[in-house]
């Protein structure tokens, strides 16, 4: 078992905590917000004052955080205050589960290797019933001593973990699986609503499809008809779920990674302006399955 600092006790931190403290872990946490590390406490890890503070005696570092600025300035600090990687040594391993721009991610990755800090961006996929469950997908950028020494707590924490590539590498599969994600989803609203207003049921349109070429996860286990499929967030209001701010967010990342490339990508373009035209309506705290009702207006 293994000395944990935990940073970021959010909607997703703090399950993720909790499920390290279930396995045996050391954990000290630190947040922001007082009431998150309370809850960390009963659930029996310590709590430390500030960051600094809960890095000590820690053989790993994870952060979860909301965004590349926020990292930036927990590792490598801001004008008034000095980053934690000055204060850690080669024997530790540092993970930010955060989705952040690759950018950052690849920065922070070659500040800690300049000081000899195995770093690894380990951004995941599912939301916070997967966090809670203990099955987040980890996609890992570092090295292949840091992803070794990384799966022993990450097993803790999900059910799949890859090795993307270096520094970075786990932003850019987590931006191409969300790019993806968003352009299926869209797609498969709209062959629902081709069909329904074709006078087809939508379940056994569903259906057909699922034994077809168009098969894909929406359909599988997220069908955004509501009525076809009892646990999916469209036959609950679309209550998220993924909500549609986050789905902006990551096609945002995506599109950086894609200018940033200099590629020009068409679908993901058109994912992302339907996703924030869907938000700007007022429809940002919903699930991102939602996005058949734009079509259906
Ligand atoms: P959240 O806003 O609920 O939690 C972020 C936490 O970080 C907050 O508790 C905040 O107080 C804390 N924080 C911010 N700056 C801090 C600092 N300097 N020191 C200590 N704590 C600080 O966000 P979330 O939903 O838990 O998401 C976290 C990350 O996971 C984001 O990058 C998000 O894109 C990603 N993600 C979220 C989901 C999801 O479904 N919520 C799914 C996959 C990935």
């Amino acid at each position: 078992m293994a000395t944990v600092a935990f940073i970021g006790l959010g909607n997703m931190g703090g399950p993720m905590a909790k499920n390290l403290v279930a396995a045996g872990h050391a954990v000290t946490v630190f947040d922001l917000v007082p009431e998150a590390c309370a809850e960390l406490q009963q659930a029996g890890a310590s709590v430390a004052e500030t960051t600094a503070a809960a890095i000590e005696g820690a053989e790993y570092v994870i952060t979860m955080l909301p965004a590349g600025k926020h990292v930036a300035s927990v590792y490598t600090g801001t004008d008034e205050q000095p980053g934690l990687l000055s204060q850690l040594d080669g024997s530790v391993t540092v993970l930010d589960c955060s989705t952040i721009d690759a950018q950052t991610a690849r920065t922070v990755g070659e500040a800690a290797a300049e000081l000899g800090i195995g770093f690894m961006d380990s951004p995941v996929s599912g939301g916070v019933a997967a966090a809670a469950a203990g099955t987040l997908a980890f996609m890992c950028g570092g090295s292949a001593e840091t992803f070794e020494k990384a799966k022993l707590v990450l097993a803790d924490m999900g059910k799949n973990i890859f090795h993307a590539g270096p520094a970075g590498a786990g932003q850019v599969a987590k931006g191409c699986n969300n790019m993806l994600l968003a352009i299926h989803m869209i797609g498969t609203s709209e062959a629902l609503e081709m069909g329904a207003r074709n006078g087809l049921d939508p379940a056994v349109l569903s259906e057909i499809m699922l034994a077809s070429s168009g098969r894909n996860w929406s359909l599988e286990v997220y069908n955004p008809y509501p009525g076809v499929m009892e646990t999916a967030p469209a036959s609950n209001d679309y209550k998220p779920g993924f909500m549609v701010d986050l789905m902006v967010k990551d096609l945002g990342l995506a599109m950086e990674i894609a200018r940033n490339s200099e590629f020009d990508n068409p679908m993901g373009q058109l994912a992302q302006d339907l996703y924030q035209e869907h938000q700007q309506a007022g429809n940002g705290q919903r699930d991102f399955s939602s996005i058949l009702e734009k079509l259906q207006a």
